[in-house]
Formats: C-alpha cells, structure tokens, sequence
C-alpha cells in the first residue's frame, strides 16, 4: 500500500440508526408475513442455537455498514450505463453458478464464541439459493474454513481506523485468492452483532482503480457478524437475509432508500433503480418493530409506490423481506457481467 490514510482511501461511512430525527407518517398497512416469522418477529429467542437474546446487548445499529457516497454512485452510473449489456427487467436469463467459501473467525470454538456450524452453513446456502433464483443466480458451496483468531473477531469492522482497516485487509487476504468471480463470506463478531455486515468496495471500484484492484483479496467480499445465520438470535435478523442483503451489495445494488440529499429527503435518483419506490427512511427508522408487523410507511407520498420494506436492500426487520425486484436483478447481473466476470 501507498503510504496513505486507509481510513481516508477505503473509506466506508458507517450509517447508526436513531441519528435522525423521527420521521412523523401515518401507517399503510403492507400486509403481514406470518408465513415466515410464525406469526410475531419481536423479541423472538432461539434457544435451540444455545445462544438466548439475553446473552449480548441487543444491537442499536440493526444495519449494515455499507455506505455508497451519491457522488460515487452517480459517477458510477454515468459509465455503467454506456457500458451495461441490454438486460431489461423481466428478460429470459441464463441461470449463472457462483462458488462460495465461508470464513468462520472464531474468538473461540464455542457458539458464543463465533463458532458457526455446518447445518448453519448450509441453511444459508438454501436461503441464498432461494433468495437469488428469481435472479438466475445460484451459489455453489465450495469450502469452510474455521480459525480461532480473537484479534480478528473483536475487532474486524468494530474498528474503523487505519489499524482496524489493516488488520480486516490482513485477514481477509490470509484466506482469499481475490477473484473478482468467486464470493467469500468471513463471519465474525461485529460487535456482537451491533453491525450486521458490509461490503467495503463496491464492486465498480476495482475497475476504476489500479491499488484497489490490487488488493483485492484483501478488500473483496462480504462480512457479517455470525449472529444472523438462519435461526439465530437476533430479535428480527434471524431468516438469513443479512447475507442476502450484503450479497446484493456485492452484486452492486445500493439501498433501496439511498439517495442523493440524503435520509430524510425524496429528491435525486436514490438507488438507480427504476421499480423501487423512493423512500426517505431506512425501514427500521419508520416501523414499528413492538407492533410484529410489517406496515409500510409511504415517505414520499408524492412519489409512486409505497416504501419497499419488502426488499431485500431496505432495512426492514427480515420477516417483512421477500424480494429483489426486477429492475434490481437486471442490475445486478448487468454489475456481474461487467465488473466480476460473470458471463450473465
Ligand atoms: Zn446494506
């Protein structure tokens, strides 16, 4: 590395709930999904995990770290769209296999500890598996590997300074050859789930930049705190869709309530993403998780569509998720094509 602030060069914004005023709407009932939550998603426990929601304190981020400036994005966007492939949103498309590799870091080999079984594993698997076909794309497990590195787990994504950053390019290239076609998971402790996950790059940006390219397998992939595999402990992350969220940033896709004068706002091109309606607020910012259900505010009543707390890239609590759209998908394998080498 050039001697440079990582901080400053890899900088990733760090997004904390209840840092914005509260929003005042009105309820639009959305619906409920008791199909998958059993009926209620607050305050749910998992004891057959062996962890209990009383175990850690209960995360105030409940999001995921990764921040895409509007700057990048709309540059981003300028180039993307003289480059991507002419997918259009309901197109026929060949299905597309991507290998998968878990990276389980342990600060011990308890299930407090970090350790992640393979039955877990594999219950990810089949929720990726699900979660993508509408997409074409299916993921192919290809190993796991597990170490016991306390440093790594305590710190890795806690820790955002130059060290932090070091130490999180430290581990990942211990453990990956840097394909831009091949998706590594590192699992780790996030603050005990206080961050559920991040992609640090967009995947535009290696192309763009020679030293991001080439430390790629120190920067590449996505991290997510072990908590929120398929039937873990986490109130409302306990589907296994924090990884089908953080897997739609690494395919390219932003937030559905992205947007360019920032949260609070209805103005600007938001996520790029023509069939996600324009939202002002993260989802978790504007339902009302006590409630066990999912009513959708609408934050930009002059704007078509609801809020897409039904989407896989809001922050709605998991049972409430069921969806990439099909503008999300044309995106993501247009992002494929382009930017991994992923013959979509
Ligand atoms: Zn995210």
């Amino acid at each position: 590395m050039r001697a440079t602030s990582l901080a400053a060069y890899f900088a990733l914004g760090l997004r904390i709930a209840g840092t914005y005023a509260s929003p005042a709407f009105t309820f639009r009932p959305y619906g409920w999904q008791s199909d998958r939550s059993g009926g209620r998603f607050a305050a749910k426990t998992h004891s057959h995990t062996g962890l209990e929601s009383t175990d850690y304190s209960p995360p105030h981020l409940d999001a995921c770290g990764t921040e895409i400036s509007a700057e990048n994005l709309a540059t981003f966007e300028k180039q993307f769209r003289k480059q991507r492939k002419a997918h259009r949103a309901g197109d026929e498309v060949p299905n597309v296999v991507i290998p998968v590799n878990f990276y389980i870091i342990m600060a011990n080999e308890t299930v407090g500890g970090g350790y992640v079984s393979d039955q877990q594993i594999e219950a990810q698997m089949e929720v990726m598996n699900a979660a993508f076909s509408p997409a074409g794309i299916s993921w192919q497990h290809i190993s796991t590997k597990r170490v016991i590195n306390p440093l790594w787990f305590h710190n890795v994504g806690v820790d955002q300074t130059d060290a932090g950053i070091q130490l999180e390019m430290e581990m990942k290239a211990s453990f990956s050859t840097g394909d831009p076609d091949v998706l590594d998971v590192y699992s780790t402790g996030l603050g005990m789930g206080n961050l559920l996950g991040y992609v640090r790059l967009l995947p535009w940006r290696y192309s763009e930049d020679p030293i991001l390219a080439e430390n790629r397998a120190g920067l590449d992939g996505a991290i997510i705190t072990w908590l929120s595999f398929p039937n873990g402990p986490l109130p409302q992350y306990f589907l296994g869709y924090n990884l089908v969220h953080e897997v739609g940033h690494w395919a390219g896709l932003a937030h559905t309530f992205n947007s360019v004068e920032g949260p609070g706002t209805c103005e600007g091109p938001g996520d790029y993403v023509s069939d996600t309606p324009v939202q002002a607020y993260a989802a978790h910012l504007t339902l009302d998780p006590a409630g066990g259900v999912c009513l959708a505010y609408d934050t930009c009543a002059d704007q078509p569509g609801i809020d897409p707390i039904n989407n896989f890239m809001d922050y709605a609590p998991e049972p409430c998720k069921t969806e990439f759209t099909p503008g999300q998908i044309a995106r993501m394998r247009d992002v494929l094509a382009l930017y991994r080498e992923i013959e979509t």
